[in-house]
C-alpha cells in the first residue's frame, strides 16, 4: 500500500480527554470507534481513501474492540454490506469516493434504503467536485434525494466532522434511515484537533456474536408488495424524524451576526471558504465570527422548513452558497419562503456560479454583488480591489504565455510500466492504421494525455471492454480495451470478459497487470504477489492454484491469452499486431505484465539504502542521451513521454534545436533503449551501470575497460 499509517493508527487508540492532532478524513475514523460501529467496509479512492487503508492496516486494532474491517471489491460490495444492519441493531459505515462509487452502489442502495435500518448505517463519501477532482461532476445530493436518504455536509472542522460522525448514526437510527456524509476534497484534508472520547466495542461484534439470526420479516424485505409501504413510510414516518432530530441535536447551526436586515445559508462543506471571503471584506475575523447571519447546514437533505423560515424572517435579502447543479437547495428553499408567504428576496446561483467549484474568490465576488443590492450601507472596496487584482494578474499570466497559461496535465510516473505498452501501440497504429481505443479508469488514463493522445471513450471504471461492444460490429479495424487488473477485479471480469465471451465478440483487450490498483493508492487486489487476500484464497484452495488474471481468464474459457513483458516493447508490439490481425475471431487478451514502478521504488529504494549502509554492493542502472549523435528531431520524446527524458541546448553551435537529454531522476526502467531499438531510431541512448561499493572484480574489469579504451583513441 501506497504509504504507512503507523502514526494515525496510534491517534486511533487515544483515550477520552486526550487530544487528536491530524486530517479530517482520520478524525471520521476515529469517530467511528468512539460511535461502536460493528463493521466498516468500502473501496478506495481519493479523497476518502486513507479512511479504509487506516482501518485495513490497524486490523490488530480493529480485532482488539471486535470491528470487522472489510476491503470490499467495488462500491456495490461495500453498500450491499449495510444490509447487516436492517435487521440487527449494529452499527455500520462503508465508504467510497463519489459520485462514480454511488453509481456503483446505486443498486444495493436502494433496496437498503427501501426497508431501511435498524442499525445506524453511515455511508461517507468522497465528493470528489470542483478544482481539485478526478471525476464527473455530478453532485450525491441526487441519490440522497431519489432514494430517501439523509445527506450530512459537515462544516470543515474537526470537532464538527467528530459530531456529525456520532450524531449521523443517531439520526439515522431515529429514523431508521441510512445516513450519507459527503466529504468534500477539502473537507477531508483540512487538519485540526479534537479532545478524543474512548473508543466503543460494539455490543454485537467478533468478538459478541449474535447467537441466532434475527426473526423472518418479510416487512424488511426490498420487494413488492412490502415496498409500497416502504415508500409511504418514507415521507410519513422516516423523514418527520430525522427533520426532528436534526433540530432537537441542533445539527445545523446558526452563528447570529450584527447585521439582522441580511443573512447567508451556506452547505457546511463550503463554510470555511465563506469565512475566508467575508474575512476580505472586513466582516469577519480571525476567529471566523461574521457580522452577516449565517445558517450553516451541516444536513443538506432533508431540509427543515421551520428552521429555514425562521432564519428568513424580517431580512430583506438572503444569500445561499449550494456548490452545483442542478439547484436543489435553491429550488426548495424558493418553494418554501413562498409556502410561509415570506417577502425575504433569495438569491443563488444568480450571483454565485451554477457549475463549478465554490472557492472563497468565487463567493467574493457573488458576496459583493449580494451586499451591493442588499446592504450598500456596507463597503465592499476592499474586495472590489482584490477582484481587480486577481484579474489583472490573470491577464498579466496569459499574456507571458502568449494567450492562455498552458495546460500541465497529469502524467504517467517515471519509468511507468503502461508507458512501453501505449509506445508499441503507437507503432502498430503505424504499421495498421488507427484503431478505436476504449479507455479506463486508472494509471493507463494519462496515456489520453500526450504524447499519446490515445482514446475514443472513457465510460466507467472496468467498462472499456463492454463499451467495445457496440463498436467493434461497425469497425473494419478491430477496436482495442485497455484495462487496469484494478478495473479488471472491479467490473471488467464480468461487464466486459465474459459478456464478451457470452455474445462470441471479436475484440481485443489489453490488461495493465501491474498488481495494484496503482491510481487509488496502490491498494492490494486479490492477483497481488503475496497479498494478505491472494494468501487466503490460496490457503483455501484445495489445489493450492495460484488466483492470476491468466487463470481466471483460462477458467472463463478465454483461448487466445497472451502475457507480455511490458518493457520489451519490439514483443508487446508484436504481440498486439498478432491480436489485431489473427484469424482467431473470438476474445483476444493480452496481459500486460509490469509492476507498478511507483511501488517498485517504493520497496527497493529502502533496501538499497540498507545495503549501501553496510558497505555491500549495489548497482543501479540508468539511460543517458551521447550529445554528438543525437539529431534533435524527438521522435523518442514522443514515443516515451517519460518526464526524466527531456531536451536542452546543445553545446554544438552548429545544432541549433535542442537535444534530447536524460535527467538524474532516470530509474533506468530500459523503455529508452528498447523504443529506440523497436522504433529504429538514431542510437543516441547509452546505458550505464552506477555500482557503488564495487567489488575488487568490478574494479579490475574497470581497469581493463579503461585501457582498451585508451589504447584504441592512441
Ligand atoms: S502509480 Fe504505478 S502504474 Fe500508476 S503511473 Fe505511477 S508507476 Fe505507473
Ligand atoms: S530509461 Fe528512459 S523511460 Fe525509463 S526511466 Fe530512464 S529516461 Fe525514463
Amino acid at each position: 500500500m501506497e504509504r504507512s499509517f503507523r502514526e494515525e493508527i496510534r491517534s486511533l487508540g487515544l483515550a477520552d480527554g486526550e487530544v487528536f492532532h491530524g486530517e479530517g478524513i482520520l478524525a471520521v475514523t476515529k469517530a467511528l470507534l468512539q460511535s461502536g460501529v460493528s463493521y466498516v467496509g468500502g473501496y478506495q479512492g481519493a479523497p476518502v481513501s486513507h479512511l479504509l487503508d487506516v482501518m485495513v492496516q490497524a486490523r490488530d486494532e480493529m480485532d482488539a474492540l471486535g470491528v470487522h474491517v472489510e476491503a470490499c471489491t467495488n462500491e456495490a460490495a461495500a453498500a450491499a454490506m449495510l444490509g447487516a444492519s436492517i435487521m440487527y441493531p449494529v452499527r455500520g459505515a462503508v465508504t467510497w469516493k463519489s459520485i462514480v462509487g454511488t453509481n456503483v452502489a446505486a443498486d444495493a442502495l436502494s433496496n437498503l434504503a427501501s426497508p431501511g435500518v435498524k442499525g445506524g448505517a453511515l455511508i461517507v463519501v468522497g465528493e470528489d467536485y470542483g478544482e481539485g477532482a478526478s471525476v464527473i461532476q455530478e453532485r450525491t445530493h441526487a441519490f440522497a434525494m431519489k432514494s430517501s436518504m439523509w445527506l450530512m455536509d459537515p462544516r470543515p472542522d474537526l470537532p464538527t466532522i467528530v459530531r456529525c460522525v456520532e450524531k449521523g448514526f443517531e439520526l439515522s437510527e431515529a429514523s431508521n434511515t441510512p445516513v450519507m456524509m459527503e466529504l468534500r476534497i477539502r473537507t477531508c484534508h483540512v487538519r485540526g484537533s479534537f479532545v478524543a472520547k474512548d473508543n466503543r466495542s460494539p455490543a454485537i461484534s467478533t468478538r459478541n456474536l449474535q447467537q441466532d439470526p434475527a426473526p423472518f420479516d418479510y416487512a424488511n424485505l426490498s420487494h413488492p408488495p412490502v415496498t409500497f409501504r416502504h415508500e409511504k413510510l418514507k415521507y410519513e414516518v422516516r423523514m418527520p424524524a430525522a427533520r426532528k432530530f436534526i433540530v432537537d441535536a441542533e445539527l445545523n447551526e446558526l452563528f447570529q451576526g450584527a447585521r439582522g436586515d441580511v443573512g447567508i445559508v451556506v452547505q457546511g462543506g463550503l463554510y470555511n471558504n465563506l469565512i475566508r471571503a467575508l474575512q476580505q471584506l472586513g466582516l469577519a475575523d480571525a476567529y471566523g465570527r461574521s457580522q452577516i447571519p449565517i445558517l450553516n447546514l451541516n444536513v443538506v437533505y432533508p431540509l427543515v422548513a421551520e428552521q429555514l423560515t425562521a432564519f428568513c424572517a424580517g431580512k430583506r435579502g438572503v444569500l445561499l452558497l449550494e456548490e452545483g447543479q442542478p439547484d436543489f437547495i435553491e429550488q426548495e428553499l424558493n418553494t418554501i419562503l413562498r409556502r410561509a408567504d415570506l417577502q425575504t428576496r433569495l438569491h443563488g446561483k444568480d450571483m454565485l456560479a451554477m457549475a463549478g467549484e465554490y472557492t472563497a474568490e468565487l463567493v467574493l465576488r457573488g458576496l459583493v454583488k449580494f451586499l451591493a443590492l442588499h446592504a450598500p450601507d456596507i463597503p465592499v472596496k476592499s474586495g472590489e480591489s482584490l477582484i481587480a487584482e486577481v484579474d489583472g494578474l490573470r491577464e498579466r499570466a496569459a499574456e507571458a504565455f502568449g494567450g492562455a497559461v498552458p495546460p500541465r496535465p497529469p502524467n504517467f510516473c517515471t519509468g511507468c510500466p503502461e508507458r512501453p505498452v501505449f509506445a508499441a501501440l503507437k507503432l502498430v497504429q503505424r504499421e495498421i492504421g488507427p484503431m478505436h481505443i476504449s479507455t479506463d479508469i486508472g494509471c493507463h488514463s494519462f496515456a489520453t494525455f500526450e504524447p499519446f493522445s490515445f482514446g475514443n471513450s472513457i465510460l466507467g471504471y472496468g467498462m472499456s471492454l463492454a463499451s467495445s461492444a457496440g463498436v467493434r460490429n461497425f469497425s473494419a479495424r478491430r477496436p482495442v480495451a485497455i484495462m487496469g487488473d484494478g478495473g479488471f477485479w472491479h467490473n471488467g471480469l464480468l461487464s466486459g470478459v465474459s459478456s464478451t465471451l457470452l455474445n462470441k465478440g471479436d475484440s481485443v483487450l489489453v490488461i495493465m497487470k501491474n498488481g495494484y490498483t496503482s491510481a487509488t493508492g496502490t491498494q492490494e487486489v486479490i492477483s497481488t504477489p503475496g497479498s494478505e487476500s491472494r494468501r487466503v484464497a490460496e490457503g483455501a484452495s484445495a489445489t493450492g492454484d495460484e488466483v492470476t488474471i491468466e487463470n481466471t481468464l483460462k477458467g472463463l474459457g478465454v483461448k487466445w491469452l497472451r502475457t507480455v513483458h511490458n518493457y520489451k516493447v519490439a514483443d508487446v508490439r508484436d504481440t498486439l499486431r498478432e491480436a489485431f490481425t489473427s484469424n482467431y475471431d473470438g476474445l483476444k487478451v493480452i496481459v500486460a505484465e509490469g509492476e507498478c514502478q511507483l511501488e517498485r521504488q517504493r520497496r527497493i529504494k529502502p533496501l538499497r539504502a540498507r545495503m549501501l549502509k553496510e558497505g555491500r554492493r549495489v548497482v543501479r542502472t540508468r539511460f543517458g542521451v551521447d550529445e554528438d549523435t543525437c539529431t534533435g528531431d524527438h521522435s523518442c520524446i514522443r514515443l516515451s513521454g517519460c518526464p526524466t527524458l527531456t531536451v536542452k541546448p546543445s553545446s554544438d553551435p552548429l545544432k541549433t534545436d535542442p537535444v534530447a537529454h536524460v535527467t538524474d531522476g532516470c530509474v533506468g526502467c530500459g523503455l529508452c533503449g528498447e523504443v529506440a531499438h523497436a522504433a529504429t531510431l538514431c542510437p543516441s541512448f547509452w546505458r550505464a551501470e552506477i555500482i557503488s561499493n564495487p567489488s575488487g572484480w568490478d574494479r579490475l574489469k574497470e581497469q581493463m575497460r579503461r585501457s582498451v579504451i585508451r589504447m584504441l583513441q592512441r
